[in-house]
This record gives structure tokens, C-alpha cells and sequence, in this order.
């Protein structure tokens, strides 16, 4: 059965990077009826925080990212990884070493010097047939891993397909700490194993810690999992998506009025394609979910692209849905979404705007405090010609049998008619004395949502 996990380390909220691959591997377990497990690697006791802790919680809560297990801490499995160090000791696949970090740091020097890869030369590590240095006095030891010193180690990854890292290359990682602390790379190895994970899909940054990973697992007789390394988003410059190119803390979206469903959209796709599908639900993504269409290359975080996915998905919602989640935006700006028919605005509105704040603001018109036309904007607009216009208006509006988008136009119209004006003559008048502003959208349809008594009485103190 297919199991993989999302392995945050919770030093800030959860990013772009992180929702994306935590997306991929929970895609990866629904597709393939497996199990996805969560997993926080809390072990950098200076970086990690409850508050990010709880942040890529939230982050996953929203996404509906759900884990089937977990979250499991590592600063909770501090004895399993201790004691899976003891038999390593026990079994010679890990040994004591007393060099100080300076002797260390004196070893990759002399390496350097002569051209070589800098490392641990080895001072420590058992031999058949060697004699070991005297252990010297006051001296904590670390543990190292005893890493194979020949051959390749190998795999065909999921993404880039086969790669394979030089023995040679690699030290005998320090795998305790001279206070017997595990060390980052040891303790992801035994949670891979103890959580039977099969397949473990990440960013690939962590490309070069997977043949180090693969060595200590094979020495602890664990079967290796697939691995599959997904390459970086970028911004869209072309460097590193940071903090420079916007948000890129995911809850960041939530407060800039994205769907999550439209992040989910366009995160899938950020890495990922299904021929030339650019909009799909997250059911269809992971239906159609194959590792084997997991993109090489880096991909580059297209805001533009994202406001479209967007308003794609704020129009495939239902208009009261639509209003219940655009409520609380409107609150937030001190309306109140209450006081008028907003799964109406939202239909009126939807195809206006890109964001839920975007529908928000526009949902003010109706929900939000009234502020009347101040004198420069009456002065320019309400002049002698519109006044009789509206006046006309004001007095066929109070007769008129149903307060209808339709009703209203044709009222508009007829009075065009009648005093052989155009269009602007009556609506700019209209909106300003029954909003304030010179700009709204289709007048009938404001009228309409904003009701026969709200109408009639702004109208009657405008042109008081
Ligand atoms: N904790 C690591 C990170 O946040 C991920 C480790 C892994 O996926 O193996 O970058």
C-alpha cells in the first residue's frame, strides 16, 4: 500500500514551496488509495515555534490538505531514534568519535589542500585489523554513521529520473550529537522507516541528503521507499520565489480573498500537468493524478495566472456559497452583509472582480455605510437638467408596480424617451444621488438590490 508523508519543519508558516509538495504526496496517497501522513520535524529547538507549528496546521486545514496520520512530532520520538542509535553502535554500523570540531575542521583543510573533497578523514572509524587512538580524557564523543566507501549509491527518481552520488563522496555523517541528540538527516531516515513510507515526494533541495539517507537505511535493513524530487518554484524574474515577489505564506492568499480550491488548481498545475488542463477540481486532480507528469523543470509563479484560476473558481460557486464566504470580508470592513440580499450582489458581482476582497469591496455599495455625495461631486452632476430628470424619475419609481431590475430599466428608458435624453444624462445623476458615487455597476441592477424605500428616500434628500 502506498504511504507518504509531508515533513514540514515549522521555522515560519506554510509556503508556496511546502503546499505545493504537501499537495503532490497527499495527491499522490488518494490517488493511489494510500495513506499520507503528516510529520512535523520540530528538532531545531532554535527555529521551531508552536505559532508556525499551528501555522502549517491552518495552512493544511484550509487547503483541505487531511492527513490520515499524524501529525507526528519528532521531538516526541526522541527515544526511538536514541535507541535505534544504541543498536547501530551495538551492530558496528555506527561508531564513537572523539575528534573535537576543531581537529575536524583541521582534517577538511588538509583535504582541501590537496585538492580534495573536504571531510572527516576517518580517525575513529573501525577497521578489521586497526587499531584505534587511545580515547582521550573529558571528551564528549559524536556518533557517525560507518558509510559505505566504494561503489555508487543510486535511485531512479520519481521526478529526474535516475541519479546517483559517488560513495567516495559522502563522510560518515554525524548522526548524534555530543549531547546524544539525533541529527536532522538520522531522524528523517528512521521516520521514514518506522512509517513505512513508500514513496517520499519533496523539494530538491533535499536532493543531496537522499544517497546519505538511502546508505543509513540500508543499514538499518529498511526497505527503500521511492524518491521523487520536485524542483522549485520560481518567481517570476526567474529567481527563488521569496518574499520579494509578494506573499508567500499560503494563509497570505486566504487574506488576499483566493478560493482555496482555486490555490489547490493552481498549485497542481505549478509542477504538474494533465495534458492542457488548466482549471479542474481537486476530486478530478486526483483522479487524474500520475507522478510520471511531475515537470523537471522549475516552474514560475505566475500571479496573473492565479487571479484567473480564481475568478474561474469564484463563478463556478454558487452565489449563496459565494456570499457566505465573502460575509466575513464584508464585516471586516465594517458593513454589514445582513442588510441586503447578497447572494443577489454576488451574481450581479462575480464577474467583476478577481478575489473575494475584490467582491467584498464591491458588496460595500450595498452593505456598507452610506456617504452621500459631498457638495464638488453634487455641484458637478446634480445641475438644473438632471434634477428635473430625476425628479421625474423619483415620482414614476414610486408607482411602479414591482421593484425589478427589468421594471427599473424600462422606467429608465421611458424617461429617456420622454425628455429626449441620453443615457449618461439619467445614470450618472442617478448613481450619485442614490450612492454617492459616479461609478457602479448597471444602474437598474443597483436600484434594484438597494430596495424602493432606500432609493426613494436618498433620492428625495439629494434633491432636497
Ligand atoms: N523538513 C524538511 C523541510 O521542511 C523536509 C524533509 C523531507 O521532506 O524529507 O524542508
Amino acid at each position: 500500500p502506498v504511504r507518504t508523508r509531508f515533513a514540514p519543519s515549522p521555522t515560519g508558516y506554510l509556503h508556496l514551496g511546502g503546499a505545493r509538495t504537501a499537495l503532490f504526496s497527499w495527491a499522490f496517497a488518494r490517488h493511489f488509495g494510500g495513506t499520507f501522513v503528516l510529520r512535523i520535524e520540530d528538532t531545531d529547538l532554535e527555529r521551531s515555534t508552536p505559532e508556525a507549528v499551528q501555522a502549517i496546521l491552518d495552512g493544511m486545514q484550509w487547503l483541505d490538505l487531511k492527513a490520515d496520520e499524524g501529525p507526528f512530532y519528532q521531538m516526541q520520538r526522541m527515544d526511538r531514534y536514541r535507541a535505534v542509535i544504541a543498536d547501530m553502535l551495538a551492530q558496528g554500523t555506527a561508531y564513537h568519535c572523539y575528534s573535537t570540531p576543531k581537529e575536524v575542521e583541521a582534517m577538511r583543510e588538509r583535504a582541501r589542500a590537496v585538492g580534495a573533497k573536504p571531510r572527516y578523514d576517518g580517525t575513529w572509524r573501525p577497521e578489521p585489523g586497526k587499531t584505534l587512538p587511545p580515547i582521550p580524557a573529558g571528551v564528549q564523543p559524536v556518533v557517525r554513521f560507518r558509510s559505505p566507501q566504494d561503489g555508487v549509491t543510486a535511485w531512479d527518481d520519481l521526478v529526474k529520473g535516475p541519479i546517483s552520488f559517488d560513495n567516495g563522496e559522502l563522510d560518515d555523517l554525524v548522526i548524534a550529537r555530543p549531547d546524544g541528540t539525533p541529527t536532522y538527516n538520522f531522524c528523517v531516515v528512521v521516520d521514514d522507516w518506522d512509517m513505512r513510507i513508500t514513496h517520499v515526494i519533496r523539494g530538491d533541495d533535499h536532493v543531496n541528503n537522499t544517497p546519505r539517507q538511502i546508505n543509513i537505511l540500508r543499514a538499518l535493513g529498511g526497505e527503500l521507499p521511492r524518491y521523487g524530487h520536485v524542483p522549485m518554484i520560481l518567481g517570476p524574474d526567474g529567481e527563488k520565489l521569496s518574499k520579494r515577489h509578494g506573499a508567500v505564506s499560503v494563509m497570505e492568499y486566504d487574506r488576499m480573498g483566493y478560493l482555496p480550491e482555486a490555490m489547490v488548481n493552481y498549485l497542481a498545475r505549478l509542477g504538474w500537468s494533465h495534458g492542457n488542463d488548466e482549471l479542474f477540481t481537486r476530486e478530478q486532480f486526483v483522479e487524474w493524478f500520475d507522478p510520471r507528469n511531475l515537470s523537471r523543470s522549475a516552474a514560475q509563479w505566475d500571479p496573473k495566472k492565479l487571479n484567473w484560476v480564481n475568478a474561474h473558481a469564484m463563478r463556478a460557486l454558487d452565489p449563496a456559497d459565494l456570499a457566505a464566504r465573502v460575509a466575513p470580508r464584508i464585516v471586516r470592513r465594517g458593513g454589514d452583509p445582513a442588510s441586503a440580499d447578497l447572494p443577489a450582489i454576488m451574481a450581479l458581482l462575480r464577474d467583476r472582480g478577481e478575489t473575494l476582497e475584490d467582491l467584498a469591496e464591491g458588496a460595500m455599495l450595498f452593505c456598507g455605510p452610506y456617504a452621500p455625495a459631498d457638495d464638488a461631486l453634487r455641484a458637478e452632476v446634480l445641475d438644473d437638467a438632471a434634477r428635473v430628470l430625476l425628479e421625474d424619475f423619483r415620482q414614476r419609481a414610486e408607482a411602479l408596480p414591482a421593484w425589478t431590475e427589468a421594471e427599473l430599466d424600462g422606467l429608465i428608458k421611458a424617461i429617456l424617451r420622454d425628455h429626449g435624453a441620453k443615457m449618461p444624462k439619467l445614470a450618472i445623476p442617478l448613481r450619485v444621488a442614490v450612492t454617492g458615487r459616479k461609478h457602479t455597476p448597471s444602474i437598474g441592477a443597483v436600484l434594484a438590490l438597494l430596495g424602493r424605500e432606500t432609493v426613494l428616500e436618498r433620492l428625495a434628500a439629494s434633491l432636497a
